[in-house]
């Protein structure tokens, strides 16, 4: 009897390599894998063991149910097609050509894994941190495992007003037995049950109305049990252009922050343990120091001013304010950072790129793309990933298809396993992964806690090693 041809019945795939297995990876994956007429097969790069990106180290402990978006790319990792490779770096185990001689297209979703510096004397004083560093440590993230954080300061001061500016604004207000309750570092839990912060300063360079925060976040710091919410008496005091943007332009998130705001300030002092000051139009001009470390921060406030091009811009005035303090976050943006030998735009922080596509000196790149943050900015919530990633797919299997070139994988080009496995690259899989997470979930569940992270990549690859084996 002759055996059926395997090669026959099943049509030749796409091979495609997403580099980068947050929220923009995943939502791409799970495009990729949708296609009928020319199908793909995807192999999801991290260099971390664990998958998830930023929703396993960016999104607060607190905020358990945004973490549910995990169900939905185990979901899309569940498919015929996939694989995961964890730990393993592009630009350390695997360079852009290798990927481009093993797969027919690579999509780099790599994020934004720096942050913007605020570009002020000071702000590489001891005390001084990016809010990037805490949220990373707080989250158990290996990268910030080392960081030490001095929480003896009574005053902590953020700079920024965006959503990550109320994360660690709300991680340092909650109660121990809160915190006890999520995932939280263990680092962090010991280091925040032993906080003497009282007053934390979130810090906007301009008014309510351009505040970067969204409704739900700045809801939940009215409803913390131990922290009251302090506005300054004419917070709400609009200068015209932006009562005139209010009236006129606002969308719906403005408009219900200016009512919480409202809420905020109506409601009575409550003489809680700890305050929450919304400082407006404030911009730092100084960190200043003794014998090395922080010990307060002059700010300028400022007034706005409507400009030509209709934008509503900060500008300093000469009132001055300083503020005691050992402990000051900037929390004004992540960056992007480049990847070795990919096209880079310094300026933007982003791989230049046109609908995803990548553009070299200009030119669109026909088999590389990119989407997330890393192709458009830090912006946006996690959903807001899933559009932008489709819009990248869409563009590589247009210009795939259009190419009139035949699928890598008819001419046998060898798998990047093997590659892998020739340079002792001990790769994760999504089944290792999995161990891991039964790992962390049992040992969270002794706790009353979803999980307990494994904090280093050489503890996580010891778990994997000996779950693998038994
Ligand atoms: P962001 O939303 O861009 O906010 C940055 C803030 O920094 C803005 O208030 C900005 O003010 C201010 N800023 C920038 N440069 C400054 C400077 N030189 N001096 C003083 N202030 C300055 O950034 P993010 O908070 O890092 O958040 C990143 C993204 O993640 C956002 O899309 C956010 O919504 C999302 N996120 C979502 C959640 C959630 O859904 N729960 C949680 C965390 C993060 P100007 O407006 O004046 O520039």
């Amino acid at each position: 009897m002759t055996q059926p041809d395997l090669t026959c019945s099943s049509p030749p795939h796409w091979r495609v390599a997403v580099i980068g297995s947050g929220p923009a990876g995943f939502y791409a994956v799970g495009e990729l894998l949708k296609q009928q007429e020319m199908p793909v097969k995807v192999d999801l790069f991290d260099r971390l063991p664990t998958p998830y990106g930023l929703v396993r180290g960016g999104v607060a402990p607190d905020h358990q149910k945004i973490k549910a978006v995990c169900k939905i790319f185990d979901r899309i990792a569940g498919q015929e097609h996939f694989r995961y490779f964890g730990n393993v770096e592009f630009g350390r185990d695997l360079n852009r050509s290798e990927m481009l001689d093993h797969y027919d297209a690579v999509l780099y979703t790599v994020g934004s894994r720096s942050d913007r510096k605020l570009g002020i004397p000071g702000e590489d004083l001891e005390g001084s941190h990016s809010a990037t560093e805490f949220v990373g440590w707080y989250n158990a993230h290996p990268d910030y495992r080392d960081k030490r954080f001095n929480l003896d300061s009574e005053q902590a001061v953020i700079i920024g007003m965006g959503n990550v500016a109320i994360d660690v604004a709300r991680i340092l207000s909650h109660r121990h037995e809160e915190l006890a309750q999520t995932d939280i570092s263990d680092e962090a839990l010991s280091a925040l049950a032993s906080s003497r912060v009282k007053d934390i300063w979130i810090i906007g360079r301009r008014g309510p109305v351009q505040a970067a925060f969204t409704p739900v976040e700045a809801r939940e710091l009215m409803h913390l049990p131990e922290t009251e919410v302090v506005l300054e008496a004419d917070a709400l005091d609009l200068d015209p252009a932006s009562q005139k943007f209010l009236q006129e332009e606002a969308g719906k998130d403005t408009r219900k922050n200016i009512d919480l705001l409202e809420e905020m300030l109506e409601t009575p002092p409550r003489e809680k343990k700890k305050r929450l000051h919304i400082l407006f139009l404030a911009s730092p001009v100084e960190i200043v120091g003794e014998q090395g470390k922080v010990s307060s921060i002059k700010l300028r406030r400022n007034q706005l001013v409507e400009k030509p091009d209709g934008s509503i811009r900060a500008e300093g005035t000469e009132r001055m304010l300083e503020l005691k303090t050992g402990l000051v976050f900037r929390s004004v943006g992540y960056r992007g950072e480049p990847l070795p030998g990919v096209p880079f735009d310094e300026k933007s922080g982003t791989i230049p790129n046109e609908q995803g596509q990548i553009l070299e000196e200009g030119s669109p790149c026909p088999r590389e793309y990119t989407a997330g943050w890393i192709k458009r900015g830090p912006s946006g919530v996690v959903g807001t990933n899933k559009p932008d990633a489709i819009e990248s797919v869409k563009k590589m299997l247009s210009t795939l298809n259009s190419s009139g070139k035949k699928p890598l994988e008819t001419e046998q080009v060898p798998d990047i396993a093997q590659l892998l496995r020739n340079r002792e690259v001990d790769f994760v899989s999504f089944q290792d992964w999995k161990l891991l997470e039964d790992y962390e979930t049992k040992a969270g569940e002794a706790e009353g806690r979803p999980r307990k992270k494994v904090g280093t990549v050489k503890e996580m690859m010891e778990v994997v090693r000996s779950l693998r084996e038994g």
